[in-house]
């Protein structure tokens, strides 16, 4: 339990209702979506409904030297909001007030707490559409995904929530509150903080406030099936399609184990026997989308794919509902799914796949792959059972090796997912010595007393 002052000091801030210490209740926070990452209790949660009341919270954390772990809804793959030091949980969850759609600026300005998925229902009667979209688009919140810089289907052709975000509120480690960025298409003056908080992974400040661009609907869209009966057909489709001067909206992959494991969870039509498929989606103006079609087609051809189209609304979704149950359909295989995103050139994600069964075989894993091929940031997900120790450490030094093979391949070890806990061993391989000083005298500056998220991204 956390002291009777902090506990007074919450919830003479909040109201007594704000301030949850019930153990029933503290456990719901003691994890989030990430496996094989221990779990902690956290010895209070809030619920602020305002930055005013956010201030408060990081004042009293300040008097205490509390941590304070801010945390949307606990849906992040990277152990990011799992309470390590104790501490004050920050739930943004009543914070979720659409503020402002500008459809003149096409901006809207959001709480942290707002649901993505209720922000695109938001400004769908405008004709807008706000592009990123993670598999778990109807349940993350603008915050978390601004604090992961989180991608999507989309990514390709769309960005993913950096390109987005415009303008942030954020409450700093001291209680001040810093407005950077806004509506202005051009924004130049001084540094980029908007850029700087966009993906710190509530590690250098609290967003209450997010202003993000919005982009026209696209008039017409048209989603294909390719099926291949190799991989490295798909994968050399892959390139093919954007050699070919088309950028897809969506261009994503499922690998054999993948397309088995889904189809046998959701019956929506796959294949059993293929050894790959791909889903794409085409958008935009209808006669541009009429030609990229058809170049699709042509080249999936060309690889020998064998290439069928959804006619209506509801095929469309079947097929998006198919890619969208790979994670879940796999997790239901084994108790512990380790799912990486691990990301790779795109000219290089042939290389990643033949990587991937090489290291399945080589630790004598599970592996189903899947993921947002057209952008190189593959979901290798490792099935396995945490029980197992053993087994436990081969999953570990197959991952060590994903990450270790996407850096030689010139990638990344984060396409979206972020950095958290769980990859942070992993940082100064990418990074380097430079590198990890720079993050850690960024936080230093901006976090001396290491209240936000402590452990997370950097130590
Ligand atoms: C099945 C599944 C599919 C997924 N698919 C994708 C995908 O396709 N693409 C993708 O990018 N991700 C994906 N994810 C990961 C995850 O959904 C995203 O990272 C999501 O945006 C996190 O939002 P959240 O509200 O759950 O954030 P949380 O998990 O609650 O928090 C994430 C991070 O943000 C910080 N944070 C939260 N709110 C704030 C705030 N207001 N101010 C400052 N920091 C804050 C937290 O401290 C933490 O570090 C998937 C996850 C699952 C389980």
């Amino acid at each position: 339990m956390p002291s009777r002052e902090v506990l007074d000091a919450l919830k003479g801030a909040l109201g007594c209702d704000q301030v949850l210490t019930d153990r029933e209740d503290l456990l719901c926070y003691a994890y989030d979506a990430t496996a094989d990452m221990p779990r902690h209790l956290p010895e209070v949660v809030v619920t602020p409904r305002s930055t005013e009341e956010v201030v408060q919270v990081v004042q009293v954390a300040n008097r205490f030297k509390v941590p304070i772990y801010t945390r949307g809804s606990g849906t992040n793959l990277s152990g990011g909001t799992v309470p390590t030091r104790g501490g004050i949980v920050l739930s943004t969850l009543l914070m979720d007030k659409i503020l402002e759609i500008d459809h003149q600026n096409l901006t809207a300005t959001v709480q942290p707490g707002v649901i993505i998925q209720d922000l695109n229902d938001a400004v769908a009667c405008y004709g807008l559409i706000y592009p990123p979209d993670p598999g778990t688009v109807t349940t993350a919140t603008m915050g978390g995904s601004v604090a992961e810089c989180s991608g999507g289907l989309r990514g390709l052709k769309y960005g993913v929530t950096k390109h987005y975000v415009m303008g942030l509120e954020v409450v700093l480690a001291d209680g001040q509150v810093l407005r950077a960025g806004g509506k202005t298409v051009k924004n130049v003056t001084a540094y980029d903080l908007v850029k700087l908080f966009t993906g710190s992974e509530g590690t250098l400040g609290i967003f209450t406030e997010i202003t993000v661009k919005l982009v026209p609907a696209p008039e017409a869209r048209r989603s294909m099936l390719a099926v291949f009966k190799d991989l490295s057909s798909a994968a050399r489709t892959i390139n093919g399609i954007i050699a070919a001067k088309v950028i897809p909206a969506t261009l994503e992959i499922m690998d054999n184990m993948t397309i088995r494991t889904v189809e046998n969870y959701a019956r929506v039509g796959l294949p059993m026997d293929a050894a790959a498929v791909l889903l794409i989606e085409v958008d935009g103006i209808a006669e541009v989308v009429a030609r990229e079609a058809e170049a699709v087609a042509r080249v999936c051809r060309e690889n020998g794919g064998e290439l069928t189209e959804a006619r209506s609304d509801a095929d469309r979704d079947r097929l998006w509902a198919a890619r969208r149950a790979a994670l879940p359909a796999l997790a239901q295989l084994r108790p512990t799914t380790v799912l990486e995103d691990a990301t790779v050139p795109r000219s290089r994600v042939p290389d990643m796949l033949l990587a991937l069964q090489e290291i399945a075989a080589k630790y004598n894993l599970r592996i189903g792959t899947f993921g947002h091929a057209g952008d190189g940031n593959l979901h290798p997900t490792i099935l396995a059972d945490e029980r197992d120790r053993e087994e436990m450490q081969r999953v570990h030094q197959a991952v060590d090796e994903i990450f270790r093979v996407a850096l030689e391949l010139g990638g990344t070890l984060s396409g979206e997912h972020g950095i958290g806990e769980a990859k942070k061993k992993y940082l100064e391989w990418e990074l380097g010595p430079a590198g990890m000083d720079v993050l850690r005298r960024i936080k230093q500056a901006l976090d001396p007393d290491r209240l936000l998220n402590p452990g997370k991204v950097v130590d």
